[in-house]
C-alpha cells in the first residue's frame, strides 16, 4: 500500500508561505491523481490520469504547463477499488456512507466519484503576489461557482483529524467537469448518478520547500489559531 504524498502544509498557507516550490511535472512524478493550489494560491488544481488542470478565479479550466509552480498539493498513484453506485444523495450523506465503509476516521484514503452531479458548488482562489496575504484574506477574494446537472469527476482525500494544520482534516475534494468548463474546490454537492471508488493509503509522506529562505526563516511555532483559520477557509460545512 502506498502513502499520500503531500507537498507543503496547510500551516504554510496560513503563515503566508505561498511560494511555488514544486512544479506540476515534479508533483506528477509521485502519482497520477491529486489536488492542490498554485503559487500565491493560484486557483484550484486537480490531477487526473497524470494530467494537471487548474480552475482559476474566473472559473476557467486550464491545462497547466509542466513548470507550473505549486504551493501545496496532495498526490498519489491511483489504484482505486469500486465501492458503490449512488443515486440522488448529498455529498454530506455520501461522506457518512464512505466513512461507514472504511470503518475508521484514522486512515488516509482517496475518494473518486465519476458520473452525473445534480448540483456542485465550488470555489476558486485568486492568485496573490508577494508580500502574500494570509489565508483568511485570500478567502475573501475567492469566487464561488455553481453548476447544475454536470458530468464530471470529484477527487480528493480524507485526512485524520490529528493532521489538521498539516493537511485539511476530514474530506478535501476538488471537481472537474467532463467538458472542462467547470470545477474547483468542492464546497458542497448533490449527486445524481455516480460511481464511487475508494483507495486506502498507508500514511503520509511530506515534502517541504528545502530551498526556500522564507520557509527556512519563518517562526512556525505558534499553533494557537491555526486550526480555526484552516477550518474557516477550507471547510465545506
Ligand atoms: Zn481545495
Amino acid at each position: 500500500m502506498k502513502p499520500l504524498v503531500q507537498f507543503g502544509t496547510m500551516q504554510m498557507l496560513v503563515e503566508r508561505l505561498l511560494d511555488g516550490f514544486v512544479s506540476a511535472k515534479e508533483m506528477l512524478e509521485s502519482g497520477n491523481t491529486g489536488i492542490g493550489t498554485g503559487a500565491g494560491v493560484d486557483g484550484e488544481l486537480i490531477m487526473l490520469d497524470g494530467v494537471a488542470y487548474q480552475v482559476d478565479v474566473q472559473g476557467h479550466v486550464n491545462r497547466v504547463a509542466d513548470d507550473f509552480p505549486i504551493a501545496f498539493g496532495d498526490v498519489h498513484q491511483a489504484d482505486f477499488k469500486p465501492f458503490k453506485h449512488f443515486e440522488n444523495i448529498t455529498l454530506e450523506d455520501l461522506s457518512k456512507e464512505i466513512l461507514k465503509e472504511v470503518g475508521t476516521k484514522n486512515y488516509f484514503f482517496a475518494v473518486k466519484m465519476t458520473g452525473e452531479f445534480a448540483a456542485v458548488e465550488t470555489r476558486a482562489a485568486a492568485k496573490s503576489e508577494k508580500p502574500y496575504p494570509g489565508l483568511g484574506a485570500i478567502a475573501k477574494t475567492q469566487r464561488i461557482f455553481d453548476r447544475n446537472d454536470v458530468k464530471g469527476t470529484m477527487v480528493g482525500y480524507f485526512t485524520p483529524h490529528v493532521y489538521e494544520g498539516v493537511g485539511v482534516a476530514g474530506f478535501h475534494q476538488h471537481f472537474l467537469s467532463d467538458e472542462l468548463d467547470f470545477g474547483g474546490h468542492v464546497l458542497g454537492a448533490t449527486l445524481k448518478s455516480v460511481d464511487v471508488e475508494l483507495q486506502l493509503l498507508s500514511g503520509l509522506t511530506i515534502n517541504l520547500p528545502m530551498d526556500n529562505e522564507d520557509y527556512k526563516n519563518a517562526d512556525l511555532t505558534d499553533l494557537s489559531t491555526l486550526n480555526d483559520v484552516i477550518h474557516a477557509a477550507e471547510s465545506a460545512d
